[in-house]
């Protein structure tokens, strides 16, 4: 039977380690650290997430500024706001919540953030560190993931891990992390062969898809860590996850659950990512 990763829980502690570490950052540097967060139009999702990205800032004591655009907005415009907030040394941090509007080019929106604002660690530079394996931001989501295994104190050396989606915000960089763990990682998508097998073979499994109940128990290796990334919609518009939680939870050793598991820690890492800008940004001024 799994015990749950309490992601509710666990974010609450790394929100409260950030908490505490923000009254001497001020003493230290004579100001806090501060999260510019620009959304553009109404996207609902988008402006839940922004909501609680800018709530949970408040938490900890950090400053936080929102931008809200509208949907028009030209992708010149907000490559000019991007520009300004670049330049602004009392910005730390800069979030684009995604997805943005079809006529704007997210890639150029990225790459316009300067690197050590990127609380996102979306930049190419950020990405290359990664994989080189620099000092670098690491994407929140990742960054929760491997918070989440670290709190369970499941030893990832020599284990199989297989990380379901190859996406270049969750999928790859997990599939990094672990890898830099001394797991051996697999990485599956659309076009895996036999995706129940390859998941089978995991002892810790990673599924970030975006389609509800993808994984079933049967699919799962008794006794494996389970970590669900997916945020969908069901029938009756509840929350779920990509693995099937009444299947999966019997046969796993830890599990996630949706929503409460790495929700909640990607918003934590953010005010963790927004500390770490800070302080290279303190450097670099
Ligand atoms: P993407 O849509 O960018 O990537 C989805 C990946 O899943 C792709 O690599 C795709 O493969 C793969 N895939 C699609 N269908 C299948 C299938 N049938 N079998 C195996 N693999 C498949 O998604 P994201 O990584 O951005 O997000 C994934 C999920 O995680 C979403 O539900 C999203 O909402 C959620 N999410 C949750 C976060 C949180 O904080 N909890 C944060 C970010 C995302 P291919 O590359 O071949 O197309």
């Amino acid at each position: 039977m799994g015990q749950i990763i309490d992601g509710k829980a666990l974010s609450q502690v790394v929100k409260d380690e950030v908490k505490a570490e923000v009254p001497a950052l001020e003493a230290k540097y004579g100001r806090k650290p501060c999260l510019a967060v620009i959304i553009v139009g109404e996207n609902p999702a988008s402006q839940v997430y922004v909501r609680n990205k800018v709530k949970a800032a408040a938490y900890t004591g950090m400053e936080s500024r929102l931008f809200e655009l509208p949907s028009d907005i030209s992708e010149e415009a907000l490559l000019q706001q991007i520009a300004i907030l670049n330049d602004d040394p009392l910005t730390d941090g800069i979030l684009v919540q995604l997805p943005l509007p079809g006529h704007i080019d997210e890639e150029k929106v990225i790459d316009a953030i300067a690197r050590e604002k990127d609380v996102d660690g979306f930049h190419p530079l950020n990405v290359a560190g990664l994989w080189l394996g620099k000092d670098c931001i690491v994407p929140c989501t990742p960054a929760g993931i491997m918070r989440m295994l670290d709190s369970i104190g499941v030893e990832l050396k020599g284990k199989n891990a297989v990380v379901v989606g190859r996406s270049n915000i969750v999928g790859k960089p997990v599939a990094k992390l672990l890898l830099d763990r001394n797991a051996t990682v697999t990485i599956a998508h659309s076009r895996t062969g036999d995706l129940g097998e390859v998941c089978r073979s995991a002892d810790v499994l990673v599924v970030a898809v975006g389609k509800a109940g993808l994984v079933t128990g049967d699919m799962i290796k008794p006794g494996a860590v389970v970590i669900d990334v997916g945020m969908n919609r069901n029938a009756e518009g509840k929350l779920c996850g990509d693995v099937d939680y009444a299947s999966a939870e019997p046969v796993s050793s830890w599990i996630t659950p949706v929503p409460g598991g790495v929700g909640p820690m990607t918003i934590a890492m953010l005010m963790k990512n927004t500390i770490a800008c800070f302080l290279s940004h303190q450097k670099a001024y």
